[in-house]
């Protein structure tokens, strides 16, 4: 029996491959500074639609981490940007989630676009000085909101550090995401490498891993990641790195998986 229906994705957001390691320093720069496709109601094109024992889980990446899932009717987004689609013609947001505050997940006017009155936002620990709005969940706090669960999952870095010795990003000060849909699970990863708190998300059926070198995981610690979450869907959001070889690796390791490759 087949869980997932996948529809192809129809457009390609956003495309940054075949970076070099020294154009990875603007990349930050890159990502607030680009316009996108223009984004209408009419062009909403779920990329996957889950079934789930409490109603369908819709799925679409608008472009980088900026993700959108309805669930019934409740509107969700993960770290939207500004820059990437009109979004003053999206969904107004039931929950909006940050991860951490690089300005390419933290974008307070993409924040205020997507709010209405009662729009529930969370937000990292490490966006507390930048942004006067949300509810700050911790690593390993959770709410449920409408029967959806939601916990803040460690995303921080382990092995890659700034030139300072400083980590990209410290362990506590940003999150990654942990949802439960019904009986269907979504593993978002936030900005982090491989990390042995992995071991505790219970083999989510959706997994959304960002491998982006060097600020997170390099290729060997995705596919030790995948092989500990053994997703059926994978989202594989990739900047400078051989994104054939990822894919091959990936493949071997985890025969089965839908893999997602949005950009
Ligand atoms: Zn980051």
């Amino acid at each position: 029996m087949t869980l997932f229906k996948n529809k192809i994705f129809k457009k390609s957001y956003y495309s940054v491959s075949r970076i070099k390691k020294p154009i990875v320093i603007i990349l930050m720069v890159i990502f607030t500074g680009i316009t996108f496709s223009s984004y209408s109601t009419n062009q909403y094109l779920p990329t996957d639609t889950v079934k789930t024992s409490k109603g369908n889980l819709e799925i679409q990446v608008i472009g980088h981490c900026f993700f959108h899932f309805r669930f019934n009717k409740i509107n969700i987004y993960v770290d939207p940007l500004s820059n990437l689609a009109d979004i003053s013609q999206m969904p107004k947001a039931d929950i909006i989630l940050i991860t951490h505050n690089h300005r390419d997940h933290l974008n307070i006017n993409a924040i205020t676009t997507l709010s209405k009155p009662d729009t529930k936002i969370f937000i990292s620990k490490s966006c507390i000085s930048k942004i006067n709005l949300g509810q700050v969940l911790k690593n390993n706090t959770q709410v449920t909101i409408d029967d959806i669960y939601i916990k803040a999952v460690p995303a921080y870095n382990t092995v890659h550090l700034r030139p300072d010795n400083i980590p990209f990003h410290p362990k506590g000060a940003g999150n990654g995401y942990f949802m439960v849909f019904g009986d269907k699970t979504v593993y978002i990863s936030g900005d982090t490498e491989y990390i042995d708190e992995m071991r505790f998300f219970m083999k989510p059926d959706v997994v959304f891993m960002t491998v982006m070198m060097p600020f997170t995981m390099d290729e060997d610690m995705c596919i030790k990641s995948i092989k500990k979450l053994t997703p059926k869907i994978l989202y594989l959001l990739s900047y400078n790195i051989d994104k054939e070889s990822l894919k091959a690796g990936i493949l071997e390791a985890l025969p089965k998986v839908s893999l997602r490759v949005p950009y």
